[in-house]
């Protein structure tokens, strides 16, 4: 029979996960000789063998990969026969034009994890057992292609046991780049806080001891490094609190299985599915009433942030441990998470009572993703480790490389190069210079690992965010400022590969405008170079600027007084009683003369102010911090409405809550329960937004709907919003790039190339 070539190119997330040693099997068992290896945009194969036997081969490729790996693209070409003696893995190819395939970091598989806690394995209690379908990729990797020299596994020489695992092409360790055993692999030390090794131990049950009496120990990990207590201890929490200068925002808990996290919270079948994914993020569930969680954990809320263990260290020291563990991000307060020994011993030796490290490096920061789930399905609030470099398929390929800078609160930043575009990881607000350092080293790392020269530069309008700064600053042939609001909607758009024009609905906290007023309550209709305000929420004036966004009862005032006239039963409102009145006269005469009074038309705002009342909550803690109250203590059952106002003389037409604002206080001041009137505020924005999108269709002609911005967060509102819109209109929520500003970046990069088009 006469023979045939083809060569194959494969693109998606075909390294690091056994992809070529697959596709070597098959290869073996349909007869078909020749080679595979990795090159920078993927897989390349060269196949020859009869043309019945490549066509079935194709067909397997196509049909049939392996679990974490994922083909997006398949291209066959015929080229010339060659006599092949047999299958094999070619070294890897570094030349050829841009493209990753590093994937993201995988939770310990089930097959690991069993060997873990036998005794007779060689690889008992190793606490960095992996092989090709689980274990650390990107935040080892250090150039590509992803192979073991380039990553930070290529100091440690595998043991023979080890390099036969490695090269027999049948063992689940076939060319796994990080396998290592108890012979030649990475190893614990535990560090006292001021850096000096303590000898002579079992790290781990000594480490599992110790939180066990109540210590903190800095414990590093996959992306960086967790704090860690006993979960339990009321104690040990606070004084983490206390010395991570963090006053109530959440900490996250690990426990050590599904069935332990079933005895701390609710957990529906998407929310295991979630919890259990291979990307294993914080999932954000309700509390169960009485479990023996401190308070200090999750204070004023009943949601709990739950996850699994998702390295063998993980999974021992829960093990050994016994208990839920706090894992909280190892830094202070705001600052990046820290990546090396060093660094921890320095940052986090005043924090913790001892440190748990060992010598494999990370190479790239990755915290803990974030997500819940809405409307049935998973949406990511923080998306990061499990998810980066995950690749989002653009629908129209990008003109030129693009980087997006993103915002200055939740941080990512984006790449963008033809039909790809990649989400940094979580670099978290960005008012430090530490924070602004890690930004620089992660987009230097990345366009580095892409080998993408951005000849296009996006940023937010907003001049003083250091996102901005920092894109200025680069001297690109082109930079581009990018409206906020249009970067969320366009963000969508890019997730659900949507063309444009869409009709967005973007609520958030806060965003640049481009008439003076902070915008954040706008439905838009927008394609991917313009965007149109067809209505948008009548600001409040924030007394004193940011600091009515920690002094709420501010906010409530400019509401009350603009609802009333000036005439607000303040002396009936039980907020006021805890404001001292000489304050309530200072910041009313700011109000009234618009003096540092900036005009804010963020839903956010609104959801401050009317929380700041219902709750007689004067001050927030941290951003967000009373709106998500306000949303939590919501009656699910109550589905009544309050009035609400839509002024449309000028475009864009202007929401005007004032009616709502007053219809509430009505119900405050006759005993109605905060449950019941945060119940009402929820359905009226549903009714209003839900009413406003319909009229805008009715204009525009019935395109699809976004919804983003950082109010879709809340899960009232979301599905409020999607399940009134549904069925008549195609309506859509983000799910793997968040809403709120972590995912704007992605929004930022699809705007930037369709102006640049344009030749803005
Ligand atoms: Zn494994
Ligand atoms: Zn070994
Ligand atoms: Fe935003």
């Amino acid at each position: 029979m006469m023979n045939a070539g083809r060569r194959i190119r494969i693109r998606g997330t075909v390294q690091g996960v056994g992809f070529r040693p697959w596709v070597t099997r098959i290869a073996r068992e349909i007869g078909v000789g020749g080679r595979v290896r990795n090159d920078p945009q993927g897989v390349t194969i060269e196949a020859f063998g009869p043309d019945s036997a490549l066509a079935v081969f194709v067909d397997r490729l196509r049909s049939g990969a392996p679990a974490p790996a994922r083909v997006r693209e398949l291209v066959a070409t015929a080229i010339p026969a060659e006599s092949a003696d047999g299958f094999v893995i070619d070294a890897s190819a570094a030349e050829g034009a841009p493209a990753l395939s590093i994937p993201p970091d995988l939770a310990t598989c089930p097959d690991c994890e069993r060997e873990l806690l036998d005794a007779g394995d060689r690889r008992y209690h190793y606490p960095f057992t992996n092989c090709t379908h689980c274990g650390p990729r990107y935040t080892i990797a250090t150039g590509v292609p992803y192979d073991r020299p380039a990553t930070t596994m290529a100091g440690f020489t595998m043991c023979p046991a080890c390099a036969a695992e490695y090269q027999q092409v049948d063992d689940r360790r076939h060319h796994a780049q990080p396998n290592a055993c108890p012979r030649c692999g990475p190893r614990l030390t535990v560090l006292t806080a001021g850096g000096q090794p303590v000898p002579d131990l079992d790290p781990i049950a000594f480490v599992a001891d110790c939180l066990r009496a109540g210590e903190i120990v800095a414990v590093k990990g996959l992306g960086g490094f967790h704090l860690a207590c006993d979960a339990t201890r009321a104690a040990s929490v606070a004084a983490l609190r206390l010395r991570k200068l963090r006053e109530q925002k959440p900490f996250a808990v690990m426990v050590r299985d599904l069935a332990a996290a079933r005895e701390l919270a609710l957990i529906d079948d998407d929310e295991a599915a979630l919890l259990t994914s291979p990307e294993r993020p914080i999932v954000l569930l309700r509390s169960l009433p009485g479990t023996p969680i401190a308070a200090e954990v999750a204070p004023l809320t009943d949601r709990i942030g739950l996850f699994l263990p998702y390295t063998p260290l993980h999974h021992l020291l829960l093990h050994l441990a016994g208990r839920p563990l706090v894992m909280t991000s190892g830094n202070l307060a705001d600052e990046p998470i820290c990546r090396t020994n060093d660094e921890a011993v320095t940052r986090l030796g005043h924090i913790a009572d001892l440190l748990l490290v060992h010598d494999r490096d990370i190479a790239n920061r990755c915290d803990d993703s974030v997500a819940r789930v809405v409307a049935g399905r998973p949406l990511l609030l923080r998306r990061s480790r499990g998810w980066v470099p995950r690749a989002v398929a653009l629908a129209h390929p990008v003109a030129r490389p693009i980087l997006a800078c993103g915002a200055q609160l939740k941080n990512t930043f984006c790449l963008a190069a033809g039909d790809t575009a990649y989400l940094g990881p979580h670099v978290g607000d960005l008012d430090s210079p530490e924070a602004l350092a890690f930004f620089d080293e992660a987009v230097a790392r990345m366009e580095q690992l892409l080998r993408i020269e951005p000849e296009v530069i996006a940023h937010d309008l907003h001049p003083d965010y250091l996102s901005t700064r920092y894109a200025l600053s680069r001297g690109a042939p082109l930079t581009i400022g990018v409206q906020h609001h249009h970067a969320h909607i366009a963000s969508a758009m890019a997730e659900h590969g949507l063309a444009g024009p869409v009709i967005g609905v973007a609520y958030d906290g806060t965003g640049w405008g481009t008439d003076g007023t902070a915008w954040g309550g706008e439905i838009m209709v927008a394609g991917a170079a313009e965007a149109h305000r067809i209505a948008s929420f009548r600001p409040l004036p924030l007394a004193g600027g940011d600091t009515a966004i920690r002094e709420v009862w501010r906010i409530a005032l400019a509401m009350v007084d603009d609802a009333f006239d000036g005439e607000a039963p303040l002396d009936r409102l039980p907020l006021f009683h805890q404001v001292p009145l000489a304050s309530v006269i200072v910041v009313r005469k700011m109000l009234r003369g618009g003096f540092n009074s900036p005009l804010a038309r963020g839903v956010g705002r609104w959801f401050d102010g009317m929380g700041a009342l219902g709750l007689g909550l004067a001050a927030s803690a941290y951003e967000g911090r009373v709106a998500v109250a306000w949303n939590e203590v919501a009656d699910p059952g109550e589905r009544e409405a309050y009035p609400i106002a839509v002024d449309r003389t000028n475009m864009p037409w202007e929401i005007d809550p004032r009616p709502m604002v007053r219809a509430a206080v009505e119900d405050l001041l006759d005993g109605a329960p905060p449950a019941i009137v945060s119940a009402r505020f929820h359905e009226t924005l549903i009714q209003v937004t839900s009413a406003l999108v319909r009229a805008t269709s009715c204009r525009v002609g019935r395109l699809p709907v976004v919804l983003t911005g950082g109010a879709f967060q809340n899960p009232r509102l979301a599905e409020g919003v999607h399940a009134s819109l549904t069925g008549d209109l195609e309506v859509h929520l983000h799910r793997e790039v968040p809403p709120g500003d972590g995912g704007i970046a992605l929004g930022q990069a699809l705007v930037a190339d369709a102006m640049a088009r344009r030749g803005v």
